[in-house]
C-alpha cells in the first residue's frame, strides 16, 4: 500500500477543511472497510485520509416534524437496533440487519455504507482500466458479467452496491452534504447519478471537498413497509437482487406507492411502473405479480446474468406481500 498522512479532525468544519478538490488525493475514512481494501488493491492510492469517525454525528436524533435525522458515523448495527428506527422504518431495519455479518455492520458506518464504491470485479481489479479508473471501457458486456446491471444500459453496468440507499429512497430521505462553501440538502433520489459520458466515473453528485453528514428520513406516515433480498449465502456477501416497497394505504386498497430495487442497476432503481401497477388495487399474489412484472419490463440483461431477471421478480413480489402481510415461502 502507498504511504499516507493521516488526519484525525474533530469537528465537521476541520474534517471538510482537511479534504481537498482533488478528486481522489484526499479521501474521507470512516469505518474503512471498503476504503482500506481499495487502497491495498491499489484501486485508490489517496495522499492523505481524513478519518471523519470522531468528526461527524453518532447519534440518531428525532426531527420537529417526526421524523429521524441519523448521522453518518452512525454503525450500521446500531441502526439495526435503534428503537425508533424498528418503530418507523422497519424496511430500513431489516436492510441494515442483512448488511455482510455482525463484525461488518459493527464497524460499518451509514455514511460509508451509502458512498462505498462498486463490487464490480473489473472495477477491484487494478489490471483492468475500466471506464471508473479512467479508461474508455466497460469489461462487463463481453466478460463475466453475472452480477452485473439488467438496467440502465451503460456506459458501465455496475451496480450500486449499498443496501441502505434502497430504503433511504424509498422512504423519501434526503441527505445533508457539507463542505467548505456551507452545507446542502439533497434527496436521495437525486443523489445517486447514472453513468453518462461525462460522468462514468463516480456514483453520486458528492464533491472532492463535502462529505455525507446526516440521513433525514420524514415521518413516514400510515404505510406499510416491505424489504425482500435474494442471496447466494445467507451472509457474508451483497444480495443479487432485493426491493423495498412502501405502500400508504386508502382503507383496504394501496393509494400510492415507492417501489425501489436493488442490485440491478448503477442506481438505487425506482420502478414507477409497478408502483402504478400498484395504485388502487388490493393487494394479493396476482396484484403483487403484476406490479413484479411492471418493474422488470424494461431490463435489458447481458449475455451472463438473465436470472436477475426473475430474482429480482421475486423480490418485488416478495417485498409487496410482506408489505400487506401476507406470507411468502
Ligand atoms: C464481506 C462483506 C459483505 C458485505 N455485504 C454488504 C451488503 O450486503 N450490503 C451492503 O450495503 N454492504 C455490504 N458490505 C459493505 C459494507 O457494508 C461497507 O463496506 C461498509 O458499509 C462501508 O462502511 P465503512 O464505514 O467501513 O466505509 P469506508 O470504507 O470507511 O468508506 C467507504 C467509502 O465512503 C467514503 N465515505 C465514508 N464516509 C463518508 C462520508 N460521511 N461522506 C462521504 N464519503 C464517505 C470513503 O471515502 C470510501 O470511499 C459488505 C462488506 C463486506 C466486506
Amino acid at each position: 500500500m502507498k504511504s499516507f498522512a493521516y488526519v484525525n479532525p474533530t469537528s465537521e468544519k476541520d474534517a471538510v477543511a482537511a479534504l481537498g478538490t482533488e478528486r481522489g488525493k484526499v479521501l474521507p475514512l470512516a469505518g474503512g472497510q471498503d476504503l482500506l481494501a481499495r487502497m491495498k488493491d491499489y484501486i485508490d492510492q489517496p495522499d492523505r485520509v481524513v478519518n471523519v469517525k470522531n468528526a461527524l454525528d453518532t447519534t440518531i436524533a428525532a426531527t420537529p416534524e417526526g421524523g429521524l435525522k441519523i448521522g453518518a458515523a452512525v454503525k450500521i448495527a446500531d441502526l439495526a437496533e435503534h428503537a425508533q428506527v424498528i418503530r418507523l422504518y422497519p424496511s430500513l431495519v431489516k436492510a441494515a440487519g442483512e448488511v455482510g455479518t455482525p463484525q461488518i455492520r459493527n464497524q460499518g458506518t451509514i455514511g460509508g455504507n451509502i458512498n462505498q464504491r462498486p463490487r464490480c470485479w473489473y472495477f477491484r481489479n487494478e489490471e483492468f482500466i475500466c471506464f471508473k479508473k479512467g479508461g474508455n471501457r466497460c469489461f462487463a458486456p463481453q466478460g463475466e458479467n453475472q452480477f452485473h446491471a439488467i438496467f440502465g444500459n451503460g456506459p458501465t453496468h455496475i451496480v450500486h452496491p449499498s443496501s441502505l440507499a434502497v430504503p433511504a429512497l424509498a422512504y423519501g430521505a434526503k441527505f445533508r452534504l457539507v463542505s467548505p462553501r456551507g452545507e446542502r440538502i439533497v434527496d436521495a433520489s437525486e443523489y445517486f447519478t447514472m453513468p453518462t459520458t461525462q460522468n462514468v466515473m463516480y456514483e453520486n453528485v458528492l464533491a472532492a471537498d463535502e462529505l455525507l453528514t446526516h440521513v433525514i428520513l420524514p415521518p413516514p406516515g400510515n404505510v406499510k413497509h416491505g424489504h425482500y433480498e435474494v442471496r447466494y449465502k445467507a451472509s457474508h456477501d451483497w444480495p443479487i437482487a432485493f426491493a423495498t416497497v412502501v405502500l400508504a394505504m386508502n382503507g383496504p386498497r394501496v393509494g400510492s406507492a415507492r417501489v425501489v430495487m436493488g442490485a440491478v442497476a448503477p442506481v438505487p432503481w425506482r420502478a414507477q411502473a409497478a408502483e402504478q401497477a400498484l395504485a388502487g388495487k388490493a393487494i394479493d399474489e396476482n396484484t403483487a405479480g403484476a406490479a413484479a412484472e411492471a418493474a422488470l419490463r424494461g431490463a435489458r440483461p447481458m449475455s451472463q446474468n438473465g436470472y436477475k431477471v426473475q430474482v429480482a421478480k421475486t423480490a418485488v413480489k416478495r417485498a409487496i406481500l410482506t408489505a400487506a402481510g401476507i406470507k411468502t415461502v
